[in-house]
């Protein structure tokens, strides 16, 4: 998988499977565009990385600042050849749909829904006009299956998957591929809050993966840059499941 010189745009690429996609790309000789809500994490992220990395602290809820991103990468390197949008966030509350608060149904609806459809509104142009680029969308296997106490989470990320076929169809002729991964259960801070919270659910969770362990953030990365590299040329508008088996 070649990426050298290539540009990468990666949302919320300060923690967890954001920043092991950082870290992927870093080693392939991408440029890197980190895009987090956190300029803090972010600077860790790349600090820890040896080539210089372009940072711009993006809420991607917002569709102005999105635009911005987009303008600043196009500004500094002319072009995007792949834009992961990896950006998400749970429910501050694990609650039945009757008791699902508004709040945390519109954050997580502005956030992972309407985040993943502004960040292919701002990166389609650019490819369009460069004819040629990648999106991937990272879902969840709640994006395929219903999971309980979830509903703002299971409704964005069924909604992330329907994107991902909608747009990769409109796009198929113009050399512009849109997949989407779905994780399961990934060790990172988003899985460590919720076990943090209900520690004695790891095992229970742990007992629902055939392969009894939760994922790894590289190994989501390592996924991503697959689905992003010329080796799936043929392949667009397709989810991609990394659960150790649970889907089964
Ligand atoms: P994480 O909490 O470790 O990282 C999420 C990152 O997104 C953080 O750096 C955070 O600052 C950033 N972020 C949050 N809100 C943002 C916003 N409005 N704008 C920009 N950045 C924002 O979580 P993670 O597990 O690495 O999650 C990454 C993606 O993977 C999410 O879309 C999540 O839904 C998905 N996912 C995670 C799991 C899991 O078990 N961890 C499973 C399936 C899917």
């Amino acid at each position: 998988m070649s990426f050298k010189e290539k540009v990468i745009v990666i949302t919320g690429a300060g923690s967890g499977i954001g920043a092991a996609t950082v870290r992927f790309f870093a080693k392939k000789e991408a440029y890197v565009v980190l895009a987090d809500i956190s300029l803090e994490k972010m600077v860790d992220i790349s600090d820890s990385i040896p080539m210089e990395c372009m940072i711009q602290k993006t809420d991607v809820s917002q569709y102005d600042q999105m635009q911005s991103l987009a303008g600043a990468v196009i500004k500094k390197y002319g072009q995007i050849d792949v834009w992961v949008n990896n950006a998400g966030i749970g429910p501050t509350q694990m609650l039945k749909t009757a008791d699902h608060s508004l709040q945390d149904w519109e954050r997580v609806i502005a956030v992972n829904q309407s985040g993943v459809f502004y960040g292919m509104k701002v990166a389609l142009p650019a490819m369009l006009k460069q004819g040629s680029g990648n999106i991937v969308n990272v879902a969840s296997l709640a994006g395929l299956k219903a999971s309980g106490n979830n509903i703002s989470y299971v409704a964005s990320k069924f909604a992330v998957v329907g994107m991902t076929k909608a747009a990769a169809l409109e796009y198929a002729k113009k050399n512009i591929r849109i997949n989407a991964v779905c994780p399961g259960y990934t060790d990172t801070n988003m899985l460590r809050q919720l076990l943090e919270v209900k520690p004695e659910i790891e095992d229970k969770l742990k007992s629902h993966i055939p392969m009894g362990r939760f994922g790894k953030a590289t190994e989501v990365a390592t996924a991503i840059g697959w689905l992003a590299s010329d080796q799936t040329q043929f392949m667009t508008g397709q989810t991609l499941s990394l659960d150790g088996g649970t889907s089964l």
